[in-house]
């Protein structure tokens, strides 16, 4: 039956004439027409299609072309997407939820069109990440969650699709990325500080110490870490200083660590911030905002400080940044409870994990992504609905 070409009748030409219509490419079509014929117009359509599809520009439907327009049928939300055997779905819907899963920063390989093993398997993350049930099955809620991600990039910065585009091209290994972890303020600044009894807490010490701690965990994973900072700078850094560091260096990543603090003693709890602003041409680094997530649920998962969930934010350090970075605030100096946490090394330590385990989840290869037994999932999902 293949190639269809001008002159034919029949079916398949019915069909062929219906979906270039419905992509605009073929105008004035009325109710399908069982005697229509594969006519100049179609044949000038069909080239219109080859030409945008990069296929051969035959004006014949072949087997390749009948394949593209088969394809063309379905717009992302138009059906329930799932990896199905023995014929596996196959689709423009596909290949856009693909191709929105590795802008997301999930690698599963080329944008195919196939829903295939590796497309659930990056799906699943994504739905657990979101707090969608983990079934690979793209439905209402999943559509309903990259929606939301999605309205945010459309327009995006060049830069932040370069961000994305380098994320994926650097690979899962953890071995030889380069992590920045910058303790936030020092130098004659000490950030926040509280008076409590004899001692004096500020928050340039105490985020020091947790970047140190983090920077031993990162660097036992085969990490490459940089500190933008001593214990005990000569000077304060600027947020652009410690941007351009970063950028110096190459880095994959940054973190940067800070406390908060607040007049009323009863503000506690830990937030993160990535770049992007909302509303009108609203715009996000996605793989900023994710690793911002991910830092959130599990140091709010393993700490049990109260969750003051992710914000998207124009600061410099995250503005000028050329790689995925997220400014933790792990608690309040300010609060008495969050003080007391604080201070205890165990919990310092505690937040280091949870803070490895984030950048661990960010770069983990589809195969190996089992929750680990250091999690529990139930309490990970709970905490990820909330937000
Ligand atoms: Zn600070």
């Amino acid at each position: 039956m293949l190639p269809i070409r001008r002159g034919d009748r029949g079916d398949a030409v019915v069909e062929i004439r219906a979906i270039l219509n419905s992509l605009a490419l073929l105008g004035g079509e009325g109710p399908p027409d069982p005697d229509a014929v594969f006519d100049g117009p179609v044949e000038r359509a069909v080239r219109a299609f080859q030409q945008a599809r990069g296929l051969s520009v035959t004006g014949q439907v072949n087997e390749e072309t009948w394949r593209g327009l088969d394809a063309a049928r379905w717009s992302l939300g138009a059906r329930t997407l799932a990896h199905v055997q023995p014929e596996p779905l196959f689709g423009d819907d596909v290949r856009e939820l693909q191709e929105r899963l590795l802008e997301l920063g999930y690698d599963l390989g080329r944008a195919d069109g196939i829903f295939g093993r590796h497309t659930a398997a990056a799906l699943s993350r994504f739905q657990r990440e979101v707090g969608v049930v983990p079934d690979g099955v793209c439905g209402p809620l999943t559509m309903a969650a990259l929606r939301r991600l999605g309205r945010k990039v459309v327009g995006g910065r060049p830069t932040l699709l370069r961000e994305a585009e380098r994320f994926r091209a650097s690979g899962t290994a953890l071995v030889g990325k380069r992590v920045v972890v910058d303790p936030g303020h020092g130098g004659g600044d000490p950030g926040v500080r509280v008076p409590d009894g004899a001692l004096r807490w500020n928050e340039a010490d105490l985020a020091y110490d947790i970047a140190s701690r983090l920077e031993g965990r990162l660097a036992a994973a085969g990490m490459r870490v940089h500190l933008t900072r001593g214990p005990a700078p000569t000077g304060p850094l600027s947020e652009a200083d410690r941007a351009s560091l970063a950028n110096e260096l190459g880095a994959d990543l940054l973190i940067s660590v800070h406390l908060a603090g607040h007049p009323n003693p009863a503000a506690s709890g830990v937030a993160t911030y990535h770049y992007g602003h909302y509303g009108e041409g609203g715009i996000t680094s996605t793989l900023g905002e994710r690793l911002a997530g991910l830092v959130q649920r599990e140091i709010v998962v393993r700490t049990g400080l109260r969750d003051c969930r992710t914000h998207a934010k124009t600061w410099d350090l995250l503005r000028l940044t050329r790689m995925p970075a997220v400014r933790a605030e792990v608690g309040y100096l300010s609060s008495v409870e969050d003080r007391a946490r604080l201070i205890d090394p165990e919990f310092r330590d505690r937040v280091g994990d949870a803070i490895v385990a984030a950048v661990k989840r960010m770069y983990l290869p589809l195969e190996a992504d089992v929750p680990t037994g250091s999690i529990d999932v139930e309490s990970l999902r709970a905490a990820v609905r909330t937000i």
